[in-house]
């Protein structure tokens, strides 16, 4: 980190700046220059709070060398990491694993039908929710726990592991015990309370990007739940807020590579929340394994038109028999193995 002194500074602001930072113990090295002084902090690791040293007499401003974030890095770790789930699906390496289902559980024959057919079409994993973070308290909120049963009835009579999302701390314990993947919601990312205790759940976590959120913001949560020690991390790219009204958000597919070049951890695209349109989810989904998306979160309902949540986003059967078909041929292109 440096410190940079507005020109003009005094000694005495530059020792006090000095002092701020081998306070916070860190070693400091004032550097006089023609037009001002720059005070460099060394053996930064990731963990200095830069506002602390910003507001001081001054100085003018703050130029971070060292990344926020520090074990989700790919300083800290160069290799991909792989988030292995169980059944054989894993996340990180070669393979492009598509976790498809409908936005909540809605009864019983609703689940097991879709798991079905999703198993038969191909699909890795069966995403549906319980606890359902709506936008308006007058609509739909899930079945709760019901509904972690039902996706349980689904796992056991197809050996699809499942993907469900918890909201709040005290639920933690209850959805951890019957989901394969934990998903932490775009409304979530920041709740960080729910992350410590997600960080300590031992499952893997599936950590959506906020809407609103930058992308260092996203690896900072994701360092929420290392700094618990849970290192089973999968990030997700469900579309940003943006100005134009065409789609529910804007998928933001340049956050992949992106992602990829700062952090060694997975990172997949949900095309359906990034999207909100159900003929756009198609197109979306292959632009993203062509980007090198590490996996598809796609909803998929066996009557959309009566889905109590998102039906608007959800694919038909065939449609998403369709996209199977037309990803595995984009992931070969790319020496990947879409689906398993
Ligand atoms: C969901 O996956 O159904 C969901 C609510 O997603 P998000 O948090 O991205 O809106
Ligand atoms: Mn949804």
């Amino acid at each position: 980190m440096l410190v940079v002194m507005k020109h003009g500074a005094s000694e005495t602001e530059v020792n006090n700046v000095v002092e701020v930072i081998e306070n916070l113990g860190y070693e400091a090295k004032a550097m006089p220059g023609k037009q001002r002084t720059t005070v460099g902090l060394m053996g930064n690791d990731g963990r200095v709070d830069s506002s602390r040293i910003q507001g001081l007499t001054g100085v003018l401003e703050i130029i971070l060398v060292t990344k926020p974030y520090k074990q989700v890095s790919r300083e800290w770790r160069e290799a991909d990491t792989i988030v292995e789930v169980g059944g054989g699906v894993t996340f990180g390496g070669s393979s492009v694993p598509v976790i498809a289902g409908p936005c909540s559980v809605e009864s019983e024959s609703q689940i097991m039908d879709i798991a079905h057919q999703l198993k038969e079409l191909g699909a890795s994993l069966l995403r549906g929710g319980a606890f359902k973070p709506r936008t308006s308290p007058y609509s739909w909120q899930g079945l709760g726990e019901k509904g972690l049963e039902l996706l349980a009835r689904s796992r056991e009579a197809t050996g699809l592991g499942i993907v469900t999302e918890v909201m709040d701390s005290e639920n933690v314990d209850l959805v951890s015990q019957y989901a394969d993947i934990v998903q932490i919601g775009t409304r979530n990312m920041q709740n960080y309370p729910l992350l410590r205790k997600i960080g300590q759940c031992g499952k893997p976590v599936l950590l959506k990007r906020g809407m609103s959120a930058t992308i260092t913001e996203l690896l900072l949560a994701a360092e929420y739940l290392f700094a618990e020690g849970n290192q089973q991390v999968i990030l997700c790219e469900r579309g940003i807020r943006s100005f134009d009204n065409h789609t529910r958000n804007l998928l933001d597919l340049s956050a992949i590579p992106v992602v990829k070049g700062l952090s060694h951890l997975p990172i997949i695209a949900d095309p359906s929340h990034g999207t909100g349109v159900r003929d756009k989810v198609t197109p979306m989904a292959r632009a993203a394994v062509a980007a090198g998306a590490d996996g598809l979160m796609v909803e998929v309902h066996p009557n959309p038109a009566e889905a109590l949540s998102d039906g608007a986003q959800s694919l038909y059967p065939d449609q998403f028999s369709e996209l199977m078909r037309e990803i595995k041929v984009i992931g070969t292109a790319i020496g990947r193995e879409v689906g398993s």
